[in-house]
């Protein structure tokens, strides 16, 4: 007779579904939101908190970034605030590195043929800082573009 309940039968499903008495099925429920899904919280929408989450972080520390770029032109000894970032950056090392003593020719700076007086240092192809010479020191006055470079025409 024990021959006829080997483990087959158990697997078979015939009669008595032992596999499901011992372990119950895993069924998929609704939760309060709508979805459905297995377990006590909607993984889903889980999910989508995270999500969301992780983006208010990001959205704060975008914001952060924003009033500490802010505050630092308020240490510029110009106004650099008009410019595209990557000119704003390029724009300070090049004021450190004069009011460190370097010498303007170091970044391609010349002096304007019609006024020796005035230093035009390039920082990108289409911007210029324009310095004044006072005798000792290279004294930054303005960055320009190339644009309103022609228009102001600086030391005419
Ligand atoms: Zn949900």
């Amino acid at each position: 007779m024990l021959s006829s309940y080997g483990l087959g039968d158990f697997d078979s499903g015939v009669g008595l579904n032992q596999h499901d008495w011992f372990m119950p099925k895993r069924r998929k429920k609704t939760f309060p939101c709508g979805h459905k899904g297995y377990g006590q919280i909607c993984h889903r929408c889980a999910q989508e908190e995270a999500l969301k989450e992780q983006q208010e972080q990001d959205r704060a520390q975008k914001r952060m970034e924003k009033i500490q770029w802010e505050a630092l032109f308020a240490e510029d000894p110009i106004d650099l605030t008009a410019l595209p970032p990557h000119v704003v950056v390029k724009s300070r090392t090049i004021v450190a590195a004069l009011s460190a003593g370097q010498d303007y020719r170091e970044f391609g700076g010349k002096r304007l043929r019609h006024n020796r007086d005035i230093i035009s240092i390039p920082i990108t192809r289409n911007y210029r800082m324009i310095c004044h010479d006072n005798g000792t020191t290279t004294v930054p006055q303005e960055v320009l573009s190339h644009e309103d470079y022609n228009v102001k025409k600086p030391g005419c």
